[in-house]
């Protein structure tokens, strides 16, 4: 269970100083506290018995004693009024026999958390520090738009040296290094793109040439920013009429990454503007870094003039992740956050999660949160147990061919009779359901799957997918026919 204090905001910290008197002060204010909560707890846990204690105390924490009052946290609303209306009186009974000081008990909802991406690793140790991390960025020219919306801060823990190198991406962390590292861009290196599917690393690569190059000199001007936040920055300028404030922005940078700028492809306006912008940066020989899911040459809509452009400096692909890639990230991933994670545990993600690393974290993450906060031991068993949702998405590889052949033996028609002309209810209802489990198990498109059930348009399958969903609610034994078959398939 959570004992981490969760201090309230700079106030309160402040005023609490005054209280105490220093800082060493302080913090044995907050250790003898915490002593104080933890012997509380023990007694409620002794009177309310282990598993009521855990439901309702165990995400409670400790946040502060101020003029008498004690405040705790709870991680939900329910929780909140259910432990004060319940436990309210308890909780201060105890606490009064172990510090006369406490007046009365207060149970709040915890304060919004900083904002955590989704995808972060639970218990990552603090990101070392680099003189530009955690220091606002300095203001490149007059605010666009919400103020701080400017400069984007990059995310403290993509740094070089949380990138794990592989065959997949030695060649694009290798050119991101480069140009932390060099002094002056190389024409025929700039700009940089960077391109490969979701989630494997190029935004990462991104922030970590932003930390490199403002360690080595704070002073660096290095604009980050998503291709959709210039868009969007862009649009607001021209409707605020407020383009010099926008042209400003880009004037004084000395390294100007733009990430995903998939997204401008497209928007007329905004390209030209882009085009611009990064025309005369280049001119001014300032080093640009673009990423991008797509490489240069399949940005359709966009203009030949800029594409070619685009592609004209370095490019470096990320390839898709390799077992072995997968699993050094792992490694190096339980490690960092101090949690042991058996090999084998390990080795069955690395396996199974093959589509990103993002998942990958997530799913590491969701096992070793799991663990922690249940207590369960880390095991093979257990991961597939709280992963099922994802290694299902994961081992859904179901192919036409095999939902042709499975709903033809199961109606007992002929295989042909699927791509067959003939109308008769007795194939055409077996066909239906065949081209509706199509659309449900595989990711390929109407069109795509018409053509597989004898060249038929894709009007033909979207008619069957939804005679199938009407009547699965409608005719129980198709709904079963339906289930059995999908059931089969997946399993
Ligand atoms: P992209 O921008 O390509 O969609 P991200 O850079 O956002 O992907 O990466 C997704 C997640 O995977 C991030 O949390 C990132 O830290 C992690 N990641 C990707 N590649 C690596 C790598 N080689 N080593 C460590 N972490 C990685
Ligand atoms: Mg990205």
């Amino acid at each position: 269970m959570s004992r981490a204090p969760r201090g309230g905001g700079t106030q309160d910290r402040q005023s609490e100083i005054v209280v105490f008197a220093g800082r060493d002060m302080e913090e044995q204010g907050r250790r003898e506290l915490e002593g104080q909560w933890g012997r509380v707890c023990d007694r409620l846990r002794k009177e309310i018995g282990d598993k009521a204690f855990k439901t309702w105390f165990g995400e409670v924490e400790l946040g502060e004693l101020k003029l008498g009052k004690i405040r705790l946290y709870a991680p939900t609303r329910f929780v909140r009024d259910w432990v004060g209306r319940h436990y309210g009186d308890r909780v201060l009974a105890y606490w009064q026999s172990v510090n006369v000081e406490v007046k009365n008990v207060e149970v709040n909802l915890v304060p919004p958390p900083t904002p955590r991406r989704p995808n972060e690793i639970i218990a990552v140790p603090p990101v070392p520090s680099s003189p530009g991390y955690a220091q606002p960025m300095p203001r490149l020219g007059p605010a666009i738009g919400r103020g701080d919306e400017v400069v984007q801060a990059p995310e403290g823990r993509y740094t070089f040296a949380n990138f794990v190198v592989g065959k997949p991406n030695e060649f694009a962390y290798a050119a991101a290094r480069n140009i932390a590292e060099q002094d002056r861009p190389l024409p025929e290196r700039n700009p940089l793109y960077i391109f490969g599917g979701v989630g494997l690393g190029k935004t990462h690569l991104m922030h970590a040439i932003w930390h490199a190059l403002r360690e080595r000199d704070p002073r660096t001007r290095v604009l980050y920013l998503t291709a959709e936040s210039f868009v969007n920055k862009f649009i607001h300028a021209l409707r605020t009429k407020n383009t010099g404030a926008f042209k400003e922005m880009f004037r004084n940078v000395d390294v100007l990454m733009v990430d995903d700028v998939q997204f401008i492809c497209g928007k007329e306006t905004s390209q030209d503007e882009f085009f611009f912008t990064f025309n005369s940066l280049v001119e001014q020989n300032k080093q640009i870094v673009l990423s991008s899911e797509k490489p240069p040459s399949e940005l359709h809509d966009l203009e030949e003039r800029m594409r070619s452009r685009l592609g004209s400096g370095l490019v470096a692909d990320i390839h898709a992740s390799t077992y072995e890639l997968r699993l050094s990230i792992l490694q190096s991933r339980a490690e960092a956050a101090r949690v042991p994670v058996p090999a084998a545990v390990l080795e069955f993600l690395a396996h199974k999660i093959n589509t990103n690393i993002r998942e990958l974290e997530g799913a590491l993450n969701r096992v070793v949160a799991h663990g922690q906060l249940i207590g369960r031991e880390i095991t093979v068993e257990m991961a597939q147990d709280v992963l099922h949702d994802l290694l299902r998405q994961a081992d859904r590889k179901v192919t036409v061919d095999e939902i042709q052949q499975r709903v033809s033996s199961y109606y007992n028609i002929k295989l042909a009779e699927m791509s067959s002309p003939r109308r008769a209810r007795a194939v055409a209802r077996p066909r239906q359901v065949a081209m509706y489990l199509a659309k449900q198990l595989t990711t390929l498109s109407l069109p795509q799957i018409g053509k597989r059930f004898g060249n038929r348009d894709h009007t033909t399958v979207m008619h069957a997918v939804r005679k199938i969903e009407e009547l699965k609610v409608s005719d129980n034994s198709i709904a079963e026919d339906v289930e059995l078959l999908k059931r089969q398939l997946q399993g």
